[in-house]
């Protein structure tokens, strides 16, 4: 874009005006004050109004924003990579905030709520600490320096969003310690000696804990400790305006969003693509509204992306599994024999798997952090598979004609549902044909030599068309950034991985 092509920003709200008007509902509350063209406004904040506040003029910096400023004008899909130290962040919330408060997107695809008011930017990532950096230095530093510069009418406002999955619920967590092992309580730990909501600030707990721990579907009506409830009062303080829960494990009470609606939603890379997938499916979205994306850390993206579309077995779960059906106590006159011998047949065919799997192992690829080992599924793998999901669905099928005392009926639902999950994934392994495999080494996994790698992973092979039809099709602005997504500036990788 040439400097004229910038969109100029209309609907100044008039500064000598008493700050209630501006809040008018019909008025545009916050709006940027001047009247220009977005980027002299971007120049003028990278130029003379962060300096002023200690920050350093780069060029480098202020040339990134330009671009992503007339991305999310263009409304196309940005790779943008920032190299250590550029200041990648306020890059793109700046032009963020220029795009919204100027309405720069008025008109074009979801750039409007419902409410009217301008839709949010979606700021995505894939760690919690970039998360917290965002919701708790960046935008409030920001808006208070844009709001004293005279750049914009009201303070920033931003929510994080986040499944409930990644809350710990105290009743199921009181629950689980019941008959939780040694190695479980050792695990929970921390979370008993903290009071963080946040189940992401705990990495060591293994996806069964973690499952077991965080708040279900449906909130208990009937929960004893409702009243005290950290969840709720968290949800409670989401809308906040920026910086009022800075500590959110600390539960500052939030202020609820001012009139204006939302600048930013941030949230992590899962979420947003289950509020696409979601989206494209015609169901209830996840997010609201949003007119433009950032994914940031976008190397990891894919990670997300294998997750959200893909399968996973784990050894050791179905070995947790186990031990929590073994230990069911039912009522008098029901015998757990069959229970017991259904339950030694799934471990020694799934050990058998994962053995085979293990042998049949090659050295993979490594993004840094998580090593893949590329396996096929021979005829003998899909046999074990198939055989496999046959024992579990008759364990299913024992377990759901015994009685249990009305202590234990939690502990069975529970163990029902974990081996619903683990019956699904069987059969979409068995049943999916153009899958790519591959395992995986895992943390804190109950592994012995002979199954090091417990983890099995299938991803469909038409996952980018998948990405295609989900997110990058929907005729939204994304910037995809990070400071290694190029291999020697070359973005073929990224490309055919997302
Ligand atoms: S109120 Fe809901 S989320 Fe909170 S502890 Fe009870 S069941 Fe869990």
């Amino acid at each position: 874009m040439t400097d004229a092509d910038y969109p100029k920003i209309a609907a100044p709200i008039d500064k000598r005006a008493a700050p209630a008007d501006w809040f008018r509902a019909d008025a545009h509350p916050g709006d940027i004050y001047r009247i220009g063209r977005a980027n002299d406004i971007l120049q003028e904040i990278f130029g003379r109004v962060m300096p002023r506040n200690g920050f350093k003029q780069r060029g480098d910096q202020t040339d990134l924003a330009m671009e992503i400023l007339a991305n999310f004008c263009e409304r196309g899909i940005l790779l943008a990579e920032a190299e250590v130290g550029i200041g990648k962040t306020l890059a793109y919330l700046i032009p963020a905030v220029i795009t919204r408060r100027a309405r720069l997107n008025e008109g074009k695809t979801r750039s409007v709520t419902s409410s009217g008011y301008p839709a949010p930017i979606v700021v995505a990532t894939s760690s919690i600490a970039l998360q917290r950096a965002i919701i708790c230095d960046y935008i409030p530093a920001l808006s208070d320096i844009l709001t004293a510069g005279g750049i914009i009418g009201a303070p920033l406002t931003a929510a994080l969003r986040k499944g409930k999955g990644n809350y710990l619920c105290r009743r199921r967590l009181n629950h689980f310690l019941q008959f939780a092992d040694a190695r479980a309580k050792k695990l929970l730990q921390p979370i008993l000696d903290s009071n963080v909501v946040d189940l992401e600030f705990f990495t060591n707990l293994t996806p069964y804990i973690k499952s077991h721990i965080s708040v279900d579907k449906i909130c208990n009506k009937h929960c004893p400790v409702r009243g005290d409830c950290r969840y709720r009062r968290h949800i409670a303080a989401m809308n906040f305006a920026v910086g009022s829960l800075c500590e959110s494990n600390k539960l500052l009470p939030g202020k609820i969003q001012g009139r204006g609606g939302l600048d930013f939603q941030v949230t992590n890379h899962n979420y947003l693509l289950a509020d696409a997938i979601r989206r494209a499916n015609g169901q209830p979205s996840l997010l609201q509204d949003y007119q433009a994306v950032v994914i940031d850390e976008a190397h990891k993206f894919s990670d997300a992306a294998r997750g959200m579309y893909g399968f996973s077995l784990d050894y050791s779960e179905i070995c947790d599994i186990m031990g929590s059906a073994r230990k069911l106590k039912f009522e008098k006159g029901d015998k757990t024999g069959d229970i017991g011998d259904s339950t030694n047949k799934i471990l020694s065919r799934s050990g058998k798997l994962f053995r085979y799997l293990n042998d049949n192992a090659t050295a993979g690829e490594t993004d840094g952090e998580v090593e893949r080992y590329a396996t096929r599924i021979t005829d003998n793998a899909a046999r074990l598979i198939r055989e496999l999901r046959d024992n579990v669905s008759k364990l299913i099928e024992i377990i759901s004609i015994k009685r249990v005392s009305e202590s234990q009926k939690h502990r069975m639902i529970n163990v029902s549902r974990e081996l619903d999950a683990a019956a699904e994934t069987l059969m979409a392994f068995a049943r999916h044909s153009r899958l790519i495999y591959w395992l995986e080494e895992r943390e804190n996994a109950q592994s012995s030599s002979e199954i090091r790698l417990s983890a099995l992973h299938g991803i469909p092979k038409n996952l980018g068309e998948s990405l295609e039809r989900h997110l990058w099709r929907g005729n939204i602005p994304i910037i995809l950034t990070s400071g290694t997504l190029s291999a020697a500036g070359n973005f073929t990788r990224i490309k055919c991985i997302c």
